[in-house]
C-alpha cells in the first residue's frame, strides 16, 4: 500500500474516522448472499445497483482480486422508524462519493466505492440501469457485490449481529475500492 497517510487524511477530511485498512483479498464472497437477495429482499429488480443489475457473483469474486487495498467504514445508528434510514444513509453515501472522487483525482484510477445501505441517492429508486436519475453517482451495496458482510467485518475487527428490531443499534459498512 502506498501513500497510506495521504489517503487518511483526505478519508478524514471528508468527515470519517472510524474506518480500517483491509486486503480486498480478505473480503469474503458467496453465493447465499446472492440467493438473500433473490429470494426474500425487496429490492430484487427494483433497483439498478441491485442484482439482478449488479454482475454475477463469479464476475465480483474477480473484481475483488484486482485490487490490493481498500477502506472498510463502520456506521452505527439506532433510529425511530425503518424509513428514517434512508435519509441518514444518503447522506453518508454523498459524503463518500465525494471522497471517491477525490481519490481518484489524485491518481488512482481504479477507486470504486461499494455504498453503505443500497443507493438511496434519490427518494425514489428507478428499477432499471435506463431509467436510473443518477448513472454516474450510483453504486452498488456491498452485499449487491455478493459480499458477504458479516464474515468480512467480523475479520476485519468490527461488530456486527442480526438485530430484532430497528430500536437496535445497526452496524453498517461501506467499502472503498482503492488500488
Ligand atoms: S441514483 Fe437514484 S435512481 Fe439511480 S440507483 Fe440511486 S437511488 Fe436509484
Amino acid at each position: 500500500m502506498t501513500d497510506i497517510k495521504k489517503l487518511e487524511t483526505m478519508i478524514q477530511k471528508h468527515g470519517f474516522t472510524d474506518f480500517k485498512w483491509i486486503d480486498p483479498k480478505e473480503i469474503v464472497v458467496a453465493e447465499w448472499v446472492r440467493m438473500k437477495c433473490r429470494f426474500g429482499c425487496p429490492d430484487y429488480g427494483q433497483s439498478p445497483c441491485c442484482p439482478p443489475n449488479a454482475p454475477p457473483v463469479e464476475e465480483c469474486a474477480r473484481f475483488f482480486q484486482e485490487y490490493k487495498s481498500a477502506v472498510l467504514f463502520h456506521f452505527a445508528k439506532s433510529v425511530d422508524k425503518p424509513e428514517d434510514r434512508h435519509a441518514w444513509s444518503r447522506g453518508i453515501n454523498a459524503d463518500l462519493l465525494d471522497l471517491e472522487q477525490e481519490v481518484f483525482l489524485s491518481g488512482h484510477v481504479k477507486v470504486f466505492l461499494m455504498f453503505m445501505d443500497s443507493c438511496n441517492l434519490c427518494p425514489k429508486c428507478a428499477s432499471s440501469r435506463a431509467e436510473c436519475k443518477k448513472p454516474k453517482l450510483a453504486r452498488p451495496s456491498p452485499d449487491a457485490m455478493a459480499i458477504d458482510v458479516f464474515s468480512t467485518v467480523l475479520k476485519a475487527g468490527y461488530p456486527i449481529e442480526v438485530l430484532h428490531d430497528y430500536k437496535q443499534q445497526m452496524n453498517r459498512y461501506a467499502i472503498l475500492l482503492v488500488a
